[in-house]
């Protein structure tokens, strides 16, 4: 392809892609395809010969589409979302325009020097205190792929500062303990699975609203010290995956005083982006956030309008992670990164290389402003706020927790009628069975201590009160189905 064809060409996508998003409320939000639709499409090697781009394109659009799940569509209720914005995706083009693997700042220093920025600009937004900020100098942000990935980097940064610890060694790798909840995400159990840690799950109870509270976090710390286990990190939640639970940070805090030598992670992938909303922060614990986490993630490419991937990771102490992961041969040296007058980016995460992820990040911040971002966010808020008063007027959904920040968990409760557990929870997975086959929506499920749910996950950047209210419809409409079908059975 040369220079004229792919202007041709990039038009013709351009096209294609502002025709998908127009559509997109027209298409039904998963795919039908079945396992193994792909392969039988296609040929079964490369071509020998190179095709015309023409027909590349559109087998794009006849096999592949189909297989696409629409986490942008208006009805995407699932998981949690993922709102794209146009902005992203120049974001994303410029940036594989002049593809660079970044890996320090001599690579391409407008790469380093933007992510240095635009970090700072997000802490701003997010009411980070300055510590975390990479102009201080002492702390400082990097964006990684995932949550994940800024769980297990701030994991080895916990480990490698435990071990350093004059009072804590000798240790042994065997005796460290990370700590989460029951309602942690699978990155904690899966870091320690990934660095050979043992992990335990605390233990959250319903009435704390599925939240970590001080006096189980204290007790859980004495038993390992009396057992010779060294505790030696962490992981709280603000905005569990399931429920969006906050972990009461001012509670952890304070047992933390008392345990310096524990690293305190916070994880708020999906709900910490609210913090761009001052009304948010008290809830979410921004204050404890501040005060004693020695880092701090969330994704904006869950809610923050940011196309996937862009994970953010803020650190107290930015020496704790280049003191964990700086491995420099010699033929990394350079006479900036020896004088130590850059930052190498290398050293904030796993791999080598890392894409230019912060030109979309500046491109959403500056295109939307901190006022559209935050408007964006408090649209979610307000249309949750929307569906949650249509769940306690409904005369058989009842609410499971609280409805938090722009997420719902509830279930089906048909009055007048003693059910035990099991038996409300075999009759919300037929319930939830005929939600998951609908067309015209998408929605997840999960279990607390027990009880199984549904989650109502709002987020998307086209979701309007009209879908909301359209969704709550089908649900209601479902539920009675379910339940007739229910009661003709037993
Ligand atoms: C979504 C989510 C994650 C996982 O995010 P990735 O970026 O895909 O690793 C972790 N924690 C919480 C609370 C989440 O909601």
């Amino acid at each position: 392809m040369d220079i004229e064809q792919f202007r041709k060409a990039g038009y013709a996508a351009i096209d294609h892609i502002c025709d998908y998003y127009a559509n997109l409320d027209k298409r039904p939000v998963s795919s039908s395809v079945k396992p193994g639709y792909l392969a039988p499409l296609l040929p079964t090697a490369a071509p020998e010969e190179g095709e015309d781009f023409a027909a590349i394109a559109a087998d794009y659009g006849r096999v592949i589409e189909q297989g696409l799940t629409h986490w942008q569509h208006p009805s995407f209720f699932a998981y949690f979302p993922t709102a794209a914005s146009f902005e992203g995706i120049l974001g994303d083009l410029y940036a594989t325009a002049a593809p660079n693997p970044g890996f320090n700042w001599s690579c391409s220093p407008a790469c380093t020097e933007l992510e240095g920025v635009v970090m700072d600009w997000a802490a701003q937004l997010l009411g980070l205190d300055t510590a975390f900020h990479n102009a201080a100098g002492v702390g400082g942000g990097a964006l990684q792929t995932t949550a994940s990935e800024s769980a297990l980097i701030a994991t080895v940064a916990a480990r490698e500062r435990f071990l350093a610890l004059p009072t804590q060694s000798p240790s042994k790798l065997e005796e460290l303990v990370l700590y989460v909840t029951t309602q942690t995400h699978s990155l904690g159990l899966k870091a320690g699975r990934v660095l050979g840690l043992q992990v335990r799950a605390l233990e959250v109870r319903a009435e704390d609203k599925y939240a970590l509270r001080g006096a189980a976090l204290r007790q859980a710390l004495e038993e390992d010290a009396a057992a010779g286990r060294r505790p030696f990190m962490l992981i709280a939640t603000v905005g569990t995956t399931s429920s969006g639970a906050v972990d009461n940070l001012p509670e952890i805090q304070a047992v933390l005083k008392d345990h310096p030598e524990v690293w305190l992670h916070v994880d708020a992938a999906w709900a910490g982006i609210a913090l761009c909303c001052p009304e948010t922060r008290d809830a979410l614990f921004l204050d404890a956030i501040n005060a004693a986490a020695d880092s701090f993630c969330t994704n904006f490419h869950k809610w923050g309008l940011v196309n996937f991937d862009a994970s953010t990771l803020w650190v107290r102490d930015r020496k704790s992670l280049t003191d964990a992961l700086d491995i420099t041969p010699p033929f990394l040296r350079t006479a900036h990164g020896d004088a130590g007058t850059v930052v190498d980016y290398r050293n904030w995460h796993l791999a080598l290389g890392r894409r230019f992820r912060s030109l979309k990040l500046w491109f959403v911040l500056r295109g939307f402003g901190a006022a559209g971002f935050r408007a964006h966010i408090r649209q979610g808020i307000a249309l949750n706020a929307t569906f949650g008063a249509l769940l306690a007027a409904s005369d058989i959904l009842t609410l499971v927790t609280p409805p938090a920040l722009a997420l719902t968990v509830f279930r089906l409760a048909p009055p007048d009628r003693d059910l035990d557990l099991a038996a409300l929870n075999t009759l919300n997975a037929s319930f939830f069975a005929r939600l998951a086959v609908r067309p015209d929506l998408a929605i997840t499920q999960t279990v607390l201590n027990g009880v199984f749910c549904v989650r109502f996950a709002i987020g998307a950047a086209r979701t309007t009160e009209a879908h909301v209210r359209a969704a709550f419809d089908v649900i209601t409409e479902e539920a009675r189905t379910a339940l007739a079908l229910w009661e003709s059975a037993v």
